[in-house]
């Protein structure tokens, strides 16, 4: 069995659910969820809400230790070309296509192509 991992929710332990309710009759507890996985926050909380009480927590400390942005990122045209199909194509005569998000250019593009999640125009980050 593989190790179960402890929700990392600063209140995970304060939600009263009956999963969380643990302990022998006259003692009792709320803990903190304990899975094998959990779906959020990359695999560290077991809800939505853990994730943002988390965050709420730690969130502006986090952001300051790995660099706050401070001015605006720009993504230009030569990494503006996402992969695209004709919507109105059925699904088994798919019309795939390539386009430029800011000039509006569009490049015929094989089903392969569409598929390889290495291919593309995009020049830098
Ligand atoms: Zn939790």
């Amino acid at each position: 069995m593989s190790e179960l991992k402890l929700c990392q929710g600063t209140k995970c332990h304060t939600y009263h659910t009956q999963d969380r309710l643990k302990g022998t009759k006259g003692n009792k507890t709320y803990q903190t969820r304990r899975r094998s996985s959990f779906y959020y926050g990359g695999g560290n909380f077991c809800s939505l809400n853990c994730q943002t009480d988390w965050f709420d927590d730690f969130g502006d400390r986090a952001i300051d230790h790995f660099g706050r942005t401070t001015q605006a990122k720009h993504l230009t045209e030569d990494n503006a070309w996402y992969k695209s199909y004709d919507w109105n194509s059925n699904y088994d005569n798919r019309t795939y296509v390539i386009r430029n998000g800011i000039t509006r250019e569009q490049r015929p593009l094989t089903e392969q192509q569409y598929n390889d999640s290495n291919y593309t125009l995009n020049t830098g980050e």
